[in-house]
């Protein structure tokens, strides 16, 4: 980047060009930029006060300023943010996106900026490349594409045989680990593709219990040649006998909460371990709001009000789960609970209260697009099940700074901080007031371009 002259008028050959923009003169020249959000009241990210009437100014895609909104600068396009709230552009951490052209713009008008793939059963590595690369073309509205490699975990086990599909192939969306010694072969294989690190299932469910898990001295190899290899490992557990197993094997991020049912006197020493590893945990409590989807018919009418839904999904939706068979997985998975959504999420989010006050760092991810799990959507619902327990102050950082922490993207993304990239939201009410008002979507930029405006605040 070329710096601009900074009083004495130097005539190099770097600074002619500069002369033609600038002038020259011991004046500073005054500053341009592309765009400015004016006198908005900006929530970083990093969960501090809130800043109220300040100017947030972009250039080339990135925060090039921030300042009190009565020091009046220029920008070729300005917002008026009177009234309003600027945030950190949301991230899901645990999405499967396909088929992404529908998918891409509903994260985008929903505030999403952001997504982490974590392995699914159509992630070979063209398809990972596909999404990645129609999220740069800019032909629709799109989210920055993340994700980890193919899924690693053993024949007749999670997922392939609890999910069955022909879409599982051994070395193209799933690698089997056969014989000792083969993980380092396999991390080499799936090394050459943009991951964020290896994805690796510990798993005996997802319904009790199905298949054998993992063995222990495996996830420890994995996690081994995964390290040599300068790559973390993310683990699918849905329980705290998988907890322990990850735990003791050495991952590095877990990328589901939900279903653990923490015995903090039973637990303590496990979790105090794991502490000292700096994890980041993914919640994804929205897989059990899920199963309550069917008992709550005023939800549905809810999506088809919003647009997330048509008349047809909604159908389809109730037709492909029943109110018992919800009942009976609920009962089956969580004895003695009430079915509601504090009865089954209420203790979780108790659980996650507990981690986050021995500071473990959480992030929001959906699991989307499992049934009754909505892109972009369902990062709001999840947002708002985490206000069980938590502070909006609290559960914001955790779809923007922490998120973009564990993503190694922190430098970049996660808060609206100069230098960093413009991926914002403009919210037309308060966030920090009600977590619901993460839903009042006025704008949504990413990279300081305009991706969705809502209706009433079109600039
Ligand atoms: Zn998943």
């Amino acid at each position: 980047m070329i710096q601009r002259p900074t009083g004495v008028c130097r005539f190099t050959k770097v600074t002619l060009a500069l002369v033609g923009v600038f002038g020259c003169g011991f004046a500073p020249p005054v500053e341009r930029y592309d765009l400015a959000i004016a006198g908005v009241t900006l929530i970083d990210g990093n969960g501090g006060p809130p800043r109220q009437d300040v100017s947030v100014y972009v250039r080339d895609g990135r925060i090039a300023a921030v300042a009190d909104a009565r020091q009046q600068r220029t920008a070729e396009t300005v917002v008026d943010g009177a009234g309003k709230y600027l945030v950190p552009g949301l991230i899901d951490a645990h999405a499967h996106p396909f088929p992404v052209e529908e998918s891409f713009p509903e994260f985008v008008r929903h505030g999403v900026t952001s997504i982490l793939i974590p392995g699914c059963s159509v992630c070979s590595p063209e398809n990972l490349a596909r999404a990645r690369a129609l999220s740069t073309s800019g032909e629709l509205a799109a989210p920055r594409v993340f994700h980890t490699s193919q899924h690693f975990t053993m024949e007749g086990r999670h997922p392939v045989k609890t999910y069955p599909s022909p879409d599982w192939v051994e070395g193209r969306t799933v690698y089997f680990l056969r014989e000792q010694g083969d993980a380092a072969g396999a991390v080499e294989a799936v090394a050459d593709q943009p991951i964020v690190g290896i994805k690796l299932t510990i798993e005996d469910g997802p319904v009790p219990p199905l298949v054998e898990m993992i063995p222990v001295e495996r996830v420890r190899e994995v996690v081994e040649a995964a390290h040599e290899r300068g790559l973390e490992v993310f683990a699918h557990v849905s329980s705290v006998k998988g907890l322990r197993v990850a735990e003791a094997g050495g991952v590095d991020h877990l990328l589901h909460f939900v279903g653990l049912d923490i015995d903090w006197a039973r637990d303590a020493a496990m979790i105090d371990r794991l502490r000292q590893r700096d994890p980041s945990w993914v919640t994804t409590l929205m897989v059990d709001k899920a199963l309550l989807y069917p008992l709550h018919p005023q939800w549905l009418e809810a999506l088809e009000a919003s647009g997330v839904a048509d008349a047809d999904e909604i159908l389809r939706l109730q037709a492909s789960r029943s109110a018992g068979r919800s009942l009976e997985v609920l009962e089956q998975l969580y004895p003695g609970r009430r079915p509601t959504l504090e009865g089954i999420l209420g203790p979780q989010v108790e659980d996650l209260r507990g981690l986050h006050d021995r500071g473990f760092s959480l992030v929001v991810g959906t699991d989307t697009a499992n049934r009754f799990i909505f892109p972009g959507r369902s990062v709001h619902e999840e947002m708002e099940i985490l206000a069980l327990g938590f502070e909006p102050s609290e559960i914001l950082p955790m779809a923007t700074r922490n998120a973009a922490a564990m993503l190694g993207a922190l430098d970049e993304l996660g808060t609206l901080e100069v230098g960093k990239r413009a991926d914002m939201v403009l919210l037309e009410a308060d966030p920090l007031e009600d977590i619901r008002n993460v839903r009042r979507i006025g704008g949504v930029w990413r990279d300081g371009q305009l991706l969705f405006a809502a209706e009433s605040s079109r600039p």
